[in-house]
């Protein structure tokens, strides 16, 4: 009897836990500008950290949000292979107002 009454009071600890989780999630739950992660996948993706940033999603960010206009400060990275499709994803890709991401080599 007494396993059995521990078992209903997990089980339902674990529903109203897992229902807190999700309310929570959804309550929480931050847009990412999806921009960001298409530059992180048009960069090199070493992490190296050259760049003066934790990593290539944090010069991604910094790229996207206008902290970081120059492309080359990824050491790394290549003209026609990082810094032209990046430049071009951009322009296709501009804020919200219209207007455009400035980036430059
Ligand atoms: S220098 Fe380039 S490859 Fe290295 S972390 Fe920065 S963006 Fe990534």
């Amino acid at each position: 009897m007494d396993i059995l009454l521990s078992i209903v009071v997990l089980l339902g600890l674990g529903v109203i836990l897992g229902f807190g989780l999700a309310v929570a999630a959804k309550i929480l739950y931050v847009k990412e500008d999806e921009r960001i992660a298409e530059v992180a996948k048009r960069l090199p993706n070493y992490n190296c950290g050259s760049c003066g940033y934790a990593g290539c999603n944090a010069m991604a960010e910094a790229i996207v949000t206008g902290k970081e206009q120059s492309l080359k400060k990824c050491k790394p990275g290549k003209e026609e292979t990082n810094f032209n499709p990046i430049i071009q994803y951009l322009n296709e890709h501009p804020n919200d107002d219209g207007s455009k991401v400035n980036v430059h080599l």
